[in-house]
C-alpha cells in the first residue's frame, strides 16, 4: 500500500534516546515498525552509531556485543538484528551508518577535490552527509516509512551532528513529514514510592538545547504511568498528554510491540505524521508466536559453548534463534553457557551429562580452543545432538580428523601456520588480503545440498542461500580422506566447490555449518536448522528419561 497513491512521499520517524543508555531504542523503533507493517505500511529502520569506527567489524564482542552481517555483505550494529526479526525484511548497508563512515566519505571527497577551495566544517558538510545516508534510505521508493534511530543519548558530544541534521531535516522536509520519538526513562523510587519526572524533563531540555523538539515521549518504567503522571510529563516537556506513551518493563522482547498497541503509539505517529490508516494492526499471527513462547509444554537444555559468554550480547542472534526454534516447537530453550577455556578433557563428561544439545559458537583465534575440540568429541561419541557453526564446524572438523582418522597434529592455520594437516585452511582469496576492515567472505551465497542428506530434509529443498563472515575454509585437499571414514559434505557452494555444510549420517544429529543461520532467523520464519535441532534435543531428552 502507498500513502498517497501515486503521489508517494516516504515519512521519517526519528528515535532517540535520553537519561541512559540500554533503554531499548532498537526495540520500540522494532515495535513501532511492526505495528505500521501490521497496517499494511512499508516500513524499514536505520541504525546511526555515534563511533568513528567505520563499522563494527573489527570491534571485539566484548565492545559492541555480536557484529550482524546483512545479505549484502555489510557488518553491522546488532540492532539491525532485532530490526529483521521483527519485520522479517531484510536489510543492507544503507541500514546503518557510523560517524566514521560519514567521515570517510566525507575526507574521500575532499582529497578528490569535491569541495576545492572550500573549508570542510561539520556544518554543512557532515550533517549534509549525514542527511543525505537518511534520505538515501527513502529514496529507494520502496518504503512508506522510514524510522532511524539515532545511537547514544542526547547530551553526547559525539552524537550532536547527528541530532543536528535531524534538526535541519525538519525544514528540508517540511511539515508533517518525520516526527520524533525521545525514549526516556521515569525511574521509581522506593523510599518516597513514587514515579519520578524529573530526569525525563532534563533530558527534553536537552534534546531542546539542540533544537530539536519531540513530538512523543515514551517513558520507560518498572510501574504504570498514571494519568497525572502522563500530564506533568506533557506539560514541562511540551508535547500533547496522548504524546506521552508508557513503556512498561516486559518478560520478553516479543511482548513490546503489543504493549505499544495498546498504548496506541502508531495511531499517534500516523496521526502526526497525517498518514491516513483506518486499518487496525493485524497481529494475530505474532499473537500466536507469543503464547507459544510462554506457554511451553516441555523444556530442554542446550549448552552453549563459546568464549565470549561472558556478554550475551556477543551471542545475540543464536539466543534469538533458540527463542524463535523453542516456540515452534512449543518448548521452553534453556542456555548453558559454557566458557570454552573451562572445558578440559577431564571434566568434560561432567559438563555435558544434563545437556539435551550442544551449539559449539563461532569465533575467532586461538583462545578457548582446545575446550571447543574436547566437547565435539564428547557429543559425537556420547550422541549428543550437535550443531556446530563457523568456528563451531571448523572444530567439528578438527576433531574428527585427529580421533577418527588419527592425524593427532590436525588443526586450522588460524591457529597453528605450518600444522602438518591443515584440515582448514586460510580460502585462496584471503592469502593477499592485509586490511582487516572489510575483507572477510561476507554475506549471502549460495549452497546446494546433497540429496539424502539430514541438510536437505531440514530445509526441504536443495537451493540455499546463507550468510558468512570468515577467512578460514575447509580445505578440499583431504575431502576423500574424510569422506572414507563416514564424514559427509552435504552442503557445497556451486560456484567455487567450498564446503559449506558437514554431517554426520551414524548419529542422531550432528551439522556442522560454515555459514551464520542464525542471522536469518525471524519471529515468522524461524530458522530450519534451530527448530530441527530443538527437536533433536527434546526426543534426546525424551529417550533419556
Ligand atoms: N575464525 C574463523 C574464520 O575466520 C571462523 C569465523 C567465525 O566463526 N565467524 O574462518
Amino acid at each position: 500500500m502507498s500513502l498517497n497513491g501515486n503521489n508517494k512521499k516516504t515519512k521519517y520517524i526519528f528515535v532517540t534516546g535520553g537519561v541512559t543508555s540500554s533503554l531499548g531504542k532498537g526495540i520500540i523503533a522494532s515495535s513501532l515498525a511492526k505495528l505500521l507493517q501490521s497496517r499494511g505500511l512499508s516500513v524499514t529502520i536505520q541504525k546511526l552509531d555515534p563511533y568513528l569506527n567505520v563499522d563494527p567489524g573489527t570491534l571485539n564482542p566484548y565492545e559492541h556485543g555480536e557484529c550482524y552481517v546483512t545479505d549484502d555483505g555489510a557488518e553491522t550494529d546488532l540492532d539491525l538484528g532485532h530490526y529483521e526479526r521483527f519485520l522479517n525484511v531484510r536489510t543492507s548497508q544503507a541500514n546503518n551508518v557510523t560517524t566514521g563512515r560519514i567521515y570517510y566519505n566525507v575526507l574521500s571527497k575532499e582529497r578528490r577535490g569535491d569541495f576545492l577551495g572550500k573549508t570542510v566544517q561539520v556544518i554543512p558538510h557532515i550533517t549534509d552527509e549525514i542527511k543525505r545516508n537518511i534520505l538515501l534510505v527513502g529514496e529507494s521508493g520502496k518504503y512508506d516509512i522510514v524510522i532511524t534511530e539515532i545511537g547514544g543519548c542526547v547530551g553526547d558530544i559525539e552524537s550532536l551532528p547527528f541530532l543536528e541534521a535531524v534538526r535541519q531535516l525538519k525544514w528540508d522536509l517540511g511539515e508533517k513529514t518525520m516526527l520524533t520519538i525521545h525514549l526516556t526513562l521515569v525511574p521509581y523510587l522506593k523510599s518516597a514510592e513514587e514515579l519520578k519526572t524529573k530526569p525525563t524533563q532534563h533530558s527534553v531540555k536537552q534534546l531542546q538545547e539542540s533544537g530539536l523538539q519531540p513530538d512523543i515521549i515514551v517513558c520507560r518504567t518498572e510501574h504504570p504511568l498514571p494519568q497525572d503522571i502522563r500530564r506533568k510529563i506533557a506539560l514541562f516537556c511540551n508535547v500533547e498528554v496522548n504524546s506521552v506513551i508508557e513503556a512498561m518493563d516486559a518478560q520478553t522482547i516479543y511482548e513490546v510491540p503489543l504493549l505499544m498497541k495498546k498504548e496506541k503509539l502508531d495511531q499517534r505517529a500516523l496521526y502526526m505524521l497525517d498518514i491516513y490508516n483506518d486499518k487496525d494492526a493485524d497481529m494475530e499471527k505474532w499473537e500466536n508466536f507469543l503464547s507459544k513462547q510462554k506457554n511451553p509444554n516441555k523444556t530442554v537444555t542446550i549448552g552453549l559453548i563459546g568464549k565470549y559468554v561472558e556478554l550475551k550480547d556477543a551471542y545475540k542472534s543464536i539466543v534469538e534463534s533458540f527463542v524463535h526454534a523453542g516456540a515452534e516447537n512449543e518448548c521452553k530453550v534453556n542456555i548453558e553457557w559454557i566458557h570454552s577455556e573451562s572445558l578440559t578433557v577431564e571434566n568434560v563428561a561432567e559438563r555435558m551429562k544434563d545437556l539435551d544439545g550442544v551449539l559449539v559458537a563461532p569465533g575467532f583465534g586461538e583462545r578457548g580452543i582446545a575446550g571447543k575440540i574436547d566437547a565435539v568429541r564428547y557429543v559425537r561419541e556420547n550422541k549428543i545432538p550437535f550443531f556446530g557453526i563457523c568456528l563451531g564446524m571448523q572444530m567439528a572438523v578438527i576433531e574428527y580428523a585427529r580421533n577418527v582418522l588419527g592425524w593427532e597434529n590436525a588443526h586450522s592455520t588460524e591457529m597453528v601456520k605450518d600444522t602438518e594437516y591443515p584440515v582448514i585452511d586460510l580460502m585462496q582469496d584471503q592469502l593477499n588480503v592485509e586490511n582487516k576492515g572489510g575483507t572477510m567472505r561476507l554475506g549471502a551465497y549460495n549452497c546446494k545440498l546433497a540429496d539424502k542428506s539430514l541438510a536437505k530434509k531440514i530445509y526441504g529443498k536443495s537451493k540455499i542461500s546463507e550468510r558468512h563472515r570468515h577467512r578460514w575454509e575447509f580445505n578440499n585437499k583431504y575431502k576423500k580422506d574424510f569422506e572414507d571414514k563416514g564424514l559427509t559434505f552435504s552442503g557445497i557452494n556451486p560456484e567455487n566447490g567450498l564446503v559449506e555444510i558437514i554431517e554426520l549420517h551414524n548419529h542422531p544429529f550432528f551439522i556442522g555449518v560454515q555459514f551464520h543461520p542464525e542471522l536469518k532467523s525471524t519471529v515468522m520464519q524461524p530458522h530450519p536448522i534451530f527448530v530441527n535441532f530443538v527437536k533433536a534435543a527434546v526426543d534426546y531428552s525424551a529417550a533419556k528419561k
